[in-house]
């Protein structure tokens, strides 16, 4: 899965969110999430955004960023 993290909070743009072909992307609190369960790995977005906030959850020390991606994912 690829997750958000903190590089989105300010961001304004939504180009990930447009690209997506799943629709997976909700909003948090401040930032956006991806659905891990929802995301297919396509990695479309990933280059689309401008705060290099998408990440893959193969990148060190992205567990705890999947898990907060999850739960506000979950609260829609
Ligand atoms: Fe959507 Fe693909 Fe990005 Fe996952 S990797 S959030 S499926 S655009």
């Amino acid at each position: 899965t690829y997750v958000v993290i903190d590089n989105c909070i300010a961001c304004k743009y939504t180009d990930c969110v447009e690209v997506c072909p799943v629709d997976c992307f909700y909003e948090g609190e401040n930032m956006l999430v991806i659905h891990p369960d929802e995301c297919i790995d396509c990695g479309v977005c990933e280059p689309e955004c401008p705060a290099d906030a998408i990440r893959p959850d193969t990148e060190p020390e992205m567990e705890s960023w999947v898990e907060f991606n999850r739960k506000y994912s979950e609260l829609w």
